[in-house]
């Protein structure tokens, strides 16, 4: 089965929680477990903070988030086109963090990357920066 949606929305802190559920409900499908929803909303939640934190600074623009799903695979790519990051690298280490007065402790990346199978990103500085995450879902017995 071959599923794909697309979700804009402003980037605004009221707008991390529809992300995640609407992630969640799309994922509803594929017939996941419950944890496996609670790993994707983690990591959804992870990549939305960090686009309408870092990645536009406090300032509304637009955030997008297309899903697909491929049989077993659920693949989602969180996109923003704020600021960018200069060093992926350097910015996906443990306990990095470029905000440390705003209270962050670097570890969004991390959870990301312990939540789901794959997770790659693309930024360029100036164009803005796409998270691109894939899980693998096994189904439940019924
Ligand atoms: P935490 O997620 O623990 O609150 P954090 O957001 O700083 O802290 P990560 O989510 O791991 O930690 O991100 C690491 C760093 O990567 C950020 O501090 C920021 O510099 C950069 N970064 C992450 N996402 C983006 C983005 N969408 N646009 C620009 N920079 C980003
Ligand atoms: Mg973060």
């Amino acid at each position: 089965m071959k599923n794909e949606m697309r979700l804009e929305f402003d980037s605004i802190s009221a707008n991390e929680a529809f992300a995640r559920v609407t992630v969640a409900a799309f994922m509803t499908q594929m017939n996941p477990s419950m944890e496996e929803v609670a790993d994707v909303k983690t990591a959804v939640s992870e990549a939305v903070t960090n686009a309408i934190i870092h990645g536009y600074g406090g300032e509304v623009h637009k955030i997008l988030i297309a899903g697909e799903i491929d049989g077993e695979w659920l693949r989602l790519e969180v996109r923003d086109q704020g600021v960018g990051i200069p060093d992926v690298e350097k910015a996906m280490e443990p306990l990095y963090t470029t905000r440390p007065e705003l209270d962050r402790s670097g570890m969004g990346f991390l959870f990301m990357e312990a939540f789901m199978d794959e997770v790659k990103v693309e930024s360029e500085p100036g164009k803005g920066t796409a998270v691109i995450m894939k899980k693998r879902i096994r189904q439940q017995e019924e």
